[in-house]
C-alpha cells in the first residue's frame, strides 16, 4: 500500500528512493531535494533470507516508481557496510553474511544503488535537513533497544577505514559491565539505551512494587516496556523520572568521551528513547557538563533531540544515493 502525499505532484524534481531495513519491516519512500518524503510505502522484514529481503526491497522500489520518476535508490541497513558501500558484512538482526546487497539490487532494479549503515543515514538526514543543519561536526546518536549513530566531520559522512566506524554503542563504558550481543562486557549501549531503561525500570518495579504502581499500570513487571517508563515519567510519576534520570546520566558521561575524541559543535539524539525529550535529554546536558574534559575552559557543544523522527533513514538514505556530499 503506498501512501501519498495530498501536496505532491508526480515527477516533480530531483527525486531518489530511501529504503531503511531494520529488523521488523522495511520501508521506502520516494524523497526529493529538499529532503521531503513524498511516497512510502513499507512491508514486514523477512529476516531469515536474504533474498527475500531483496525482493522486498525491488518490490517496493518499483511499487513507488509506478507513479514517480526517480534517478537512484539508497539503502540504510542495520549492519556493518564495507568502505565500498556494496556489500554488507554483518548484520546482527537480518540473514545477511557478506551479502553484496548494492550489485544485487542494482541488477533488479536497473538504478545507481547505494548501500549505507542505518545510523550514517540518519545522521546524514539530520545533518541536511534536519536539527544538525549548519553543523558541519556533527555527531548524531540513535538512542533505540542498543545505541548506534553518525559521524559528521567537515559537512562529510566518516564511515572509517573499513566503513564500519560511528559504532559508538560498543564503545567500552563500564569495565566489568553488563555482556553485551558484540562479544564485549560494558558496552556503552547496556547503559544508556532503550534496553538499559527496561533494564533499570524493572529492577526498580522488582525491587518495591509499591513505588513502581504506576509505571506498572496493572502489568508484570516483565510486560513493562521503554514506552511505558515513558509514559509514566510524563505523567510525573517520580520512579519512572529517576529511570530516566539514570539512562539519561549515562548517555551524557558517554558524549563527554565522543567530545574528548572529535570535539562537535551538536550531538543529535534521535532514536525511539528521545520521545521523552527533556526527561533524557536534561540529566544528558547535566552528566555531559560535568563530565566534559577541561570542562570551563573550552566551548561546550550542545545536546538537542533529532527532529525527522522515523523518515530520517529514509530521507538520508535517497540523499546520500542522489550524490550529494556537501550542502547546496
Ligand atoms: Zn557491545
Amino acid at each position: 500500500m503506498t501512501t501519498r502525499s495530498a501536496t505532491a505532484p508526480a515527477g516533480d524534481g530531483d527525486l531518489a528512493i530511501g529504503v531503511d531495513v531494520g529488523g521488523t519491516k522495511v520501508a521506502a519512500g520516494v524523497v526529493d531535494d529538499q529532503g521531503k518524503v513524498l511516497a512510502s510505502a513499507r512491508r514486514p522484514t523477512p529476516s531469515h533470507d536474504p533474498a527475500e529481503v531483496a525482493d522486498a526491497v525491488a518490490e517496493l522500489v518499483a511499487e513507488l516508481r509506478r507513479t514517480y520518476d526517480v534517478r537512484a535508490v539508497g539503502v540504510g541497513a542495520a549492519g556493518w557496510i564495507d568502505g565500498d558501500r556494496s556489500t554488507v558484512l554483518f548484520a546482527p538482526n537480518l540473514a545477511w553474511r557478506d551479502e553484496p546487497l548494492r550489485d544485487v539490487l542494482a541488477g533488479r532494479v536497473g538504478l545507481p544503488v547505494v548501500v549505507e549503515n542505518d545510523g550514517n543515514a540518519m545522521a546524514w538526514a539530520e545533518y541536511r535537513f534536519g536539527a544538525g543543519q549548519g553543523h558541519s561536526d556533527l555527531i548524531c546518536v540513535t538512542v533505540g533497544t542498543g545505541i548506534g549513530g553518525g559521524i559528521v566531520l567537515d559537512g562529510q559522512l566518516r564511515r572509517g577505514a573499513f566503513g564500519i566506524g560511528a559504532e559508538m554503542g560498543h564503545m567500552q563504558f563500564m569495565p566489568g559491565g553488563y555482556r553485551c550481543g558484540c562479544g564485549n562486557d560494558g558496552c556503552w549501549e547496556q547503559y544508556a539505551s532503550g534496553r538499559a531503561l527496561v533494564r533499570g525500570a524493572r529492577e526498580v518495579a522488582a525491587a518495591s512494587p509499591e513505588a513502581a504502581l504506576r509505571m506498572l499500570a496493572g502489568r508484570t513487571v516483565d510486560e513493562l516496556s521503554g514506552p511505558d517508563v515513558t509514559a509514566a515519567a510524563q505523567a510525573g510519576d517520580p520512579a519512572a523520572v529517576g529511570c530516566l534520570q539514570q539512562v539519561g546520566c549515562w548517555l551524557g558521561q558517554g558524549l563527554a568521551s565522543l567530545a574528548a575524541i572529535l570535539d562537535p559543535s551538536r550531538f543529535v539524539i534521535g532514536g525511539g528513547v528521545s520521545d521523552a525529550g527533556e526527561l533524557l535529554l536534561g540529566p544528558a546536558r547535566d552528566a555531559f557538563r560535568s563530565s566534559l574534559s577541561g570542562r570551563g575552559h573550552r566551548p561546550e557543544a550542545d545536546v538537542v533531540v533529532a527532529t525527522l523522527g522515523s523518515a530520517a533513514g529514509i530521507v538520508g538514505a535517497a540523499d546520500l544515493a542522489r550524490g550529494t556530499s556537501t550542502p547546496a
